[in-house]
């Protein structure tokens, strides 16, 4: 209810648009975004780094992983999801990367976004913050809000998405249709 009620709250046709548009995760150049001033990156989990409800990284997500944490610092770098289990949370720890379970505000509510910026300092500035996610409703609104550098990606693996999911989408690329991307390639 409280997700349904940020959404109404943060709704608005320009959010909708992220800052950068990539395929996939492992094409994010991370390298250039920390040469224009990001010092933080939070990621968003399902279907943006594994797909549905699979905890497992491939094997090149993993390095991808590893290469954020080496340029910006492992403390630099965090998953947040509105879907947390300890399993995941356990999982993703064996990697050294800590998940920020958004508990009570949950995406897109900007709380969610600014909990997780606590997790790097108390005086972290938004500008500093890159959010990755795949969902325009949720991860895109929320952080374009919380007025973080915003990327999306596309789906790790439609067909795991569930059917109220698949239908979003399909609403939110609508929406997200007019968007222009000048890429850092
Ligand atoms: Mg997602």
């Amino acid at each position: 209810m409280n997700k349904l009620y940020c959404f109404f709250k943060l709704f608005n046709k320009k959010n909708c648009c992220a800052n950068y548009h990539y395929k996939t995760f492992q094409d994010i150049p991370f390298s250039l975004l920390k040469e224009r001033g990001i010092k933080y990156v939070i990621s968003d989990i399902d279907q943006t780094i594994v797909s549905q409800s699979n905890n497992l990284l491939s094997d090149s997500m993993q390095k991808k992983l590893k290469e954020i944490q080496s340029l910006f610092g492992k403390n630099s770098f965090c998953l947040l999801t509105n879907e947390p289990s300890t399993q995941r949370t356990d999982y993703f720890n064996l990697f050294d990367i800590d998940v920020i379970n958004s508990q009570k505000d949950k995406k897109p509510c900007i709380n969610a976004f600014l909990n997780a910026s606590h997790y790097f300092g108390e005086n972290i500035t938004p500008d500093a913050i890159c959010f990755i996610g795949d969902r325009v409703f949720t991860d895109i609104i929320g952080a374009n809000n919380a007025k973080m550098l915003t990327i999306q990606v596309d789906v790790v693996d439609i067909q795991s998405d569930s059917f109220i999911t698949s239908l979003l989408r399909k609403i939110e690329k609508i929406y997200a249709k007019g968007c222009s991307y000048s890429n850092q390639n």
